[in-house]
């Protein structure tokens, strides 16, 4: 099998400025064709790292996709660290300076000088077209490895990679095929998930498990490899159902699916509507559901009752409560939850109250104490947790929470 490896390009990756999406753009694109990335090189704008990075590249693998450095100005100097690499010239290419100079005039616009630099391609390479800018990309080839240069501007270098690279690169073939299938789950920690695994992540493995961790959302990458993708896709089916035997009801979907979108679709399916009363999540819950287009099928009314006057005028929550055992407390959270249920005549309704931080905490309440009420009907059932990390954090695992604990009681409704 084919592998790749990549060189993104530019100063502004290296300070914090940019995020490298390119990079996982093209992951991901490439493994879909059966060609797998295994390893990336970042640098700056400078020709000496460009063409050690590039060296390097073609190493570790058979094919070397480079994005960033094909703009007009000083500072992209990805050409010219080709032309190094190969040990020959700049030409320009007449056809490629009449295309970006009629760039320019259908814009109504002189081209700038600074723009020639672009129609340049060192001797023995070729220009990849680039139907959306001035900066065309380049192909080489050198001792057997291939080299596709992408300009760094992510739309220019999507449709390059699609229309220049992706497809040659499966014209020629990969020598295989790899599906990838994600199993999403929630309601563990990763280690104690990966217990129940057992061997099946070992490394080296086919199809390979991987990991990732995402707002308490973790994902099982399957990775399956084969000569065709009938193969891959069966042996990548089979993983999964065993994934579903191993881990049951912590898995809550497939492939791109979230926790809002797999609740609204069993409310939808089942008739179902829900209501919810926020206090620490100020919104973020109800922002959560009515994400999903044809939330309105489901979700009625949500009331955010921040301050305790709130959760006593519009939830009719009881000031004594409150003062008895304080807004953050079982009794509270399933107060807000009863009454909103019963206020919205909803079949489902769900209340969070906490403490978000950074302050506020107390030893006896501390910050990230949560407390999350789901009823189903007239069966309510509070929950206790404990959640750390910032605010933003702290917010988003209550409102996930909630609604997961929201589609664990679909279970019983089941
Ligand atoms: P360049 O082709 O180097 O002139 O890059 C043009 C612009 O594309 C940069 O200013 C960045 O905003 C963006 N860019 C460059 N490289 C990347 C990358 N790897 N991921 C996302 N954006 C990028
Ligand atoms: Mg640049």
């Amino acid at each position: 099998m084919i592998k790749a490896c990549i060189v993104s390009i530019g100063n502004e990756l290296l300070n914090g400025h940019t995020t490298d999406t390119n990079c996982s753009y093209i992951c991901g694109h490439l493994l879909s064709i059966g060609v797998p990335v295994v390893g990336v090189y970042t640098v700056g704008d400078d020709i000496k790292q460009i063409v050690r990075a590039l060296k390097r590249a073609a190493e570790d693998a058979d094919i070397v996709i480079v994005t960033g450095g094909l703009g007009p100005t000083d500072d992209d100097i990805t050409r010219q660290a080709f032309a190094e690499l190969l040990g020959v010239k700049l030409q320009v290419k007449p056809a490629l300076l009449k295309d970006i100079r009629k760039f320019f005039a259908d814009r109504g616009l002189p081209m700038p000088e600074k723009n020639t630099i672009q129609a340049c391609v060192p001797k023995g390479a070729s220009p990849l077209e680039n139907p959306f800018g001035t900066a065309p990309g380049i192909f080489a080839k050198m001792k057997k490895k291939l080299f596709f240069a992408m300009p760094g501007v992510p739309v220019e270098m999507k449709e390059m990679l699609e229309k220049s690279v992706l497809s040659r690169l499966a014209k020629k073939g990969t020598g295989g095929f790899t599906i990838v299938k994600k199993v999403r789950c929630f309601g563990t920690g990763e280690s104690a998930l990966a217990e129940k695994l057992g061997d099946i992540m070992t490394r080296g493995r086919n199809p390979l498990i991987n990991i990732t961790v995402s707002g308490g959302v973790i994902t099982l990458h399957v990775v399956a490899s084969a000569k065709t993708k009938k193969q891959a896709g069966q042996m990548a089916k089979k993983d999964v159902n065993h994934l579903r035997s191993l881990l049951g009801n912590l898995i809550f979907g497939v492939d791109d699916q979230t926790l809002p979108e797999v609740v609204g679709h069993w409310l939808t399916q089942h008739h179902k509507t829900i209501t919810v009363a926020e206090s620490c999540t100020g919104g973020l819950l109800t922002k959560l559901i009515t994400d999903v287009p044809g939330a309105s099928e489901y979700f009625t009314r949500g009331w955010i009752t921040y301050s305790n006057q709130a959760k006593t005028e519009l939830l009719g929550v009881p000031k004594q409560l409150i003062e008895k055992h304080g807004a953050v407390s079982e009794q509270v959270a399933s107060a807000m939850a009863m009454a909103a249920r019963q206020k919205a005549k909803s079949d489902f309704a769900i209340a969070i109250t906490g403490i978000a931080g950074p302050a506020g905490g107390s030893k006896q309440k501390p910050v990230g104490l949560v407390y999350i009420s789901v009823c189903n009907g007239d069966d309510c059932q509070t929950k206790k947790c404990l959640f750390s990390y910032t605010r933003d954090l702290i917010r988003t695992r209550a409102a996930l929470t909630a609604l997961n604990m929201l589609r664990l009681s679909f279970d019983l409704s089941a």
